[in-house]
């Protein structure tokens, strides 16, 4: 095995939270299915060990749905240089979940990051084109899908990297997003549902996605210039039954559920728990805010949850040993932005400070260690 001596690997097979563990594959291995965390590359949460807390603890999985889960956060030195770290988490031959009905063919590959957001770094890039090229050696798998390439996933934002540019990666270019597929084909001369499907450049659009997309088409009676809908478009986006082992395949963040459940508890917001930083959990922090404003320094501010001229001029200064609420919603806006206070205690110590130091060099605004007007809106304007 080829993969098993990659310097940046580390074998943590039986050493990460499980609950019983996964059955034996009954076929082989022919898909490599890629995947991003769409955790903040940065934060605590985008390792191996937080994904397998949330698959166990959360999804009740019996382990990690991932057999190898790429770490950006955890730089390795290795003789070839820089390496994000890879855990190597099941045995091959271990059907894992993360693609639902495909899990049994299907080898799951997960890079820390929400690359929605995140930019990919070279230890990364070198780390997915070191294993892809050991796998590929080892015979493990045929094909390269992402994880919203495969059947009933192209609703899935996943995995939001141009994985097909990393493989070829020799430390030059930084991977495109994907490409969109194109939503309509003509049919040429020869063409069956099955080789459209796999034509290079269709964004790996599967037969029974065509067939979904294209309702009152008879398969068999294709005709020249016909036009046909991909199975991508958006208007046929079929969401497939949620099971069990499929509801999803990313893991979110520990530290933002927490958040999540607080604001819901606190504040009345009706956040879905899933440790994921979006606009709804933005706006239901600026909602904490616009209600503590109001009780504690009777501002009258609608509480709307959108960051506007009002919002902004009620806002009152909080530094070093403030304690409370307000100081609560700062330490929970930075933690989701990428600079971790340390705890989420409610109390602006060293932690706090450091927080909105760095927080305030990175956006080029008055390093003061004290937030106020500026540093809020940086935080919360859209
Ligand atoms: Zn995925």
């Amino acid at each position: 095995m080829n993969f098993i001596k990659l310097p940046q690997l580390v074998d943590r097979r039986g050493k990460l939270k499980s609950k019983g563990t996964y059955s034996k594959r009954t076929t082989s291995i022919t898909h490599r299915v890629w995947h991003h965390s769409l955790t903040k590359k940065n934060l605590a949460g985008s390792t191996a060990d937080s994904f397998a807390v949330y698959h166990v603890n959360t999804l009740g999985w019996p382990g990690v749905g991932y057999t190898f889960n790429i770490e950006p956060k955890n730089v390795i030195n290795t003789p070839n240089g820089k390496r994000a770290r890879i855990v190597y988490a099941h045995d091959i031959d271990r059907r894992t979940y993360h693609v639902g009905n495909s899990n049994q063919f299907s080898l799951g590959i997960c890079v820390a990051g929400d690359y929605r957001y995140d930019t990919m770094d070279d230890a990364t890039l070198a780390s997915i084109a070191e294993l892809h090229a050991a796998l590929v050696k080892d015979g493990i798998g045929k094909y390269d899908k992402a994880h919203n390439e495969m059947p009933g996933y192209s609703w899935k934002a996943c995995c939001q990297y141009n994985y097909r540019d990393a493989f070829d990666w020799k430390g030059s270019k930084t991977p495109a997003k994907p490409a969109p597929a194109p939503d309509v084909y003509t049919i040429q001369e020869g063409d069956t549902l099955w080789s459209i499907a796999h034509k290079d450049g269709t964004g790996g659009v599967q037969v029974e996605d065509l067939i979904k997309a294209n309702p009152g088409i008879d398969p068999t009676k294709l005709k020249i210039g016909q036009k046909i809908n991909f199975g991508n478009a958006k208007e046929v986006i079929v969401q497939p039954d949620i099971k069990e082992d499929d509801k999803t395949s990313n893991s979110g963040d520990e530290t933002i559920r927490s958040i999540q459940k607080t604001l819901n508890s606190r504040y009345g917001t009706a956040l879905i728990v899933d440790g994921f930083n979006g606009p709804k959990t933005k706006s239901s922090l600026i909602k904490a805010l616009q209600t503590e404003l109001n009780k504690q320094f009777n501002k009258k501010l609608v509480v709307d949850g959108k960051w506007g001229a009002k919002t902004n001029a009620a806002i009152v200064t909080v530094q070093k040993g403030a304690k409370g609420n307000l100081t609560w919603i700062l330490q929970a806006a930075l933690y989701t932005e990428g600079y971790n206070p340390g705890s989420l205690d409610s109390i602006f110590g060293k932690g706090t400070e450091s927080a909105v130091s760095k927080f305030q060099k990175a956006k080029g605004i008055t390093a003061d260690k004290k937030a106020g007007k500026v540093t809020f809106t940086k935080l919360f304007a859209a």
